[in-house]
């Protein structure tokens, strides 16, 4: 976005009784429709969608898939008619746009069914085109029983295929969002399934150690996982199913094969239009989610945007920053000032029972873009008070900028509350907020629901200990070459059940009786269940003329550290 947000944008085209086309009709384009006519009643608007929906739930399809949505009707947010009558917007299904003549304003569709063409005059053109399946040029692909999730017809398709092959088995190739969306349904629908995912974890957009839980879940529920490991082929099985290949060499049977190996934006359109592409492959807007060409906007999955946290330019295709793109373009269009503020980033997937959600930047988000200067927490707090029946604990990693506290992003996994808690540090993100935010924020609290002290109040403290100097970081990636004494400070049976093979046990029961066995002349690094007797062991040890550090999260972590390969 930041390519063309700083230049001198013509003013848009004046207010009046202009003929504005948008091409597509999901999320953002039936956005910038109807919020469009709200503050235009002026305007000719017409949308044109290749598909024969306008306005459906992709976001519901997977649900579609596996029976929890039984009525495929009720993915059908709005209709073509309720446009017509409720915005005065007419929608064109089933004609797609199959050029865009800059000069002439201009575009030329192209009737799906008859395959008929004309052109079509704009004073304004929005794209939103979305993103497409990526479907690798591997052998077998497009054989039958290869599905990918986009539309209503492909999950037709899917629900078809299970019932009249009584489908027993599935490989879901993709371990992202889309893919565990569908694992979950298919399962729900009785199907044995593996997942082939060619990076060693699932869940790409949080870090290695956040995905653990995840993974352990799955494979709780029976669901295979093959990871590290990528698609090599399709073939078909004589007498009908399919086998796939994978790079290892590997042949997993299957009755179906769903390719949820993520999206690439529609641009084919935009790029022959000579609109400019940015480093990401998406169309080029500024902040008001204009391109270059003064008379065309672009939003949703094929845009590139500015990623708050980072900085740096990237495509998320989301639904959320989709639909607030499409209202900033309509704004814009209609000469009201406005601004997409960027994006971050928020995404929830449920999985089976449990909910992974993250906002703002991973780790190795961090990483990639260059920003050093941080430090994370991670807890496990349970959901709700410990002493009302059914706590349970969400596991919690916080990043945040160093000194100044600066909330960078957050990765929660959990059964319940886990959502909840991912938005608040969403909304503290947006507003720029710090760790001391999060400690001072006053949240709901019974005991069915949080805790006096909620676990978004005891991430900001930890943090707040760490910025403070009362809970200095261990570095967990340094633990098989540290000179310091790991200390784990759980009583015996705790310590026996499974520890740190670094570490010695001294239980905090005791410390104040036995410190004097430690060393004084090497750092002492603290480990516990969680984290929390660490740290009141640290507090100690400091006031004795120790340095003493946390190991963040304490054994519950370094086990998912360990299990993500980020620790040996
Ligand atoms: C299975 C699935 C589950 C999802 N779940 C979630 C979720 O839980 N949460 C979330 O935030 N996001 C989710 N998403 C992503 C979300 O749906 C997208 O980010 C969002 O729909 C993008 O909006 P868009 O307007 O850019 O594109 P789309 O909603 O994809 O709409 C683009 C439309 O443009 C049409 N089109 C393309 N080219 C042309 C052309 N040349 N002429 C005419 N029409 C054209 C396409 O047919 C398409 O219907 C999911 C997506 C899928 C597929």
């Amino acid at each position: 976005m930041s390519a063309t947000t700083d230049r001198s944008s013509p003013s848009p085209p004046a207010p009046g009784p202009r003929r504005v086309l948008i091409v597509g009709g999901v999320a953002g384009g039936a956005s910038c429709a109807a919020r469009l006519r709200r503050l235009d009643e002026a305007a000719e608007i017409v949308v044109f969608e290749r598909g024969p929906y306008v306005s459906f739930a992709n976001c519901g399809l997977p649900y579609y898939v596996g029976n929890i949505i039984t009525d495929e009707s009720t993915l059908l947010v709005a209709s073509r008619e309720l446009f017509r009558q409720r915005f005065n917007v007419e929608v064109r299904t089933e004609t797609e746009v199959t050029a865009i003549d800059r000069r002439a304003r201009t575009i030329r569709v192209r009737d799906v069914p008859t395959g008929t063409s004309r052109e079509e005059r704009y004073d304004v053109l929005v794209l939103s085109p979305g993103a497409a399946p990526i479907r690798p040029p591997l052998p077998g692909v497009d054989l039958p029983g290869v599905f990918a999730v986009r539309t209503i017809p492909d999950t037709r398709q899917i629900r078809a295929w299970i019932a009249q092959r009584q489908a027993r088995t599935a490989v879901v190739v993709g371990g992202g969002f889309i893919g565990l969306e569908m694992v979950e349904n298919l399962v729900q629908r009785g199907l044995a399934v593996t997942v082939l995912e060619k990076l060693p974890q699932v869940m790409p957009p949080v870090d290695p150690e956040m995905a653990v839980p995840v993974t352990d879940h799955l494979a709780a529920r029976g669901v295979r996982l093959r990871l590290g490991d990528g698609l090599a082929g399709i073939e078909a099985v004589a007498g009908g199913g399919l086998t796939v290949v994978a790079e290892s060499g590997s042949r997993l049977p299957a009755d179906l094969v769903i390719l949820a190996i993520g999206v690439r934006p529609e641009t084919a359109l935009a790029k022959a239009a000579g609109l400019a592409l940015g480093p990401c492959a998406g169309i080029v807007v500024d902040a008001q989610m204009r391109t270059a060409d003064p008379y065309i906007w672009a939003v949703g999955d094929a845009v590139e945007v500015r990623d708050v946290v980072t900085g740096q330019e990237t495509i998320l295709p989301l639904a959320g920053p989709a639909n607030r793109q499409g209202r900033v373009a309509a704004e814009s269009i209609a000469g009201r000032a406005t601004q997409f503020r960027g994006v971050q980033g928020t995404a929830v997937v449920g999985i089976l029972g449990l909910t992974i959600a993250t906002t703002g930047a991973s780790e190795k988000g961090l990483r990639r873009a260059g920003v050093t200067g941080y430090a994370k927490v991670y807890l496990h707090p349970g959901h709700h008070a410990a002493y009302y029946p059914g706590a349970r604990p969400i596991h919690l990693k916080l990043l945040f900028a160093v000194p100044d506290g600066r909330l960078l992003g957050a990765q929660a996994v959990g059964f319940e509350g886990v959502e909840k808690r991912i938005d608040v540090i969403a909304t503290a993100i947006q507003f720029h907020g710090t760790v001391h935010d999060l400690a001072e924020a006053e949240l709901c609290y019974a005991p069915q629901f949080g805790a006096a002290k909620d676990p978004i109040n005891l991430a900001g403290m930890l943090a707040e200990n760490v910025l403070s100097g009362d809970m200095p970081l261990a570095d967990w990636a340094a633990l098989d070459r540290t000179p310091a004494l790991v200390l784990d400070v759980r009583e015996p049976p705790d310590f026996s059940a499974g520890h740190i093979p670094e570490a010695v046990n001294l239980p905090l029961s005791e410390l104040r009786t036995r410190y004097r066995e430690l060393p004084q002349d090497r750092d002492v690094w603290l480990c516990c269940g969680v984290g929390q007797r660490a740290y009141y062991a640290i507090r100690f040890l400091a006031q004795h003329g120790y340095h003493a550090c946390n190991l963040s999260g304490g054994y519950m972590t370094y086990k998912d550290l360990r299990a993500g390969g980020l620790i040996p």
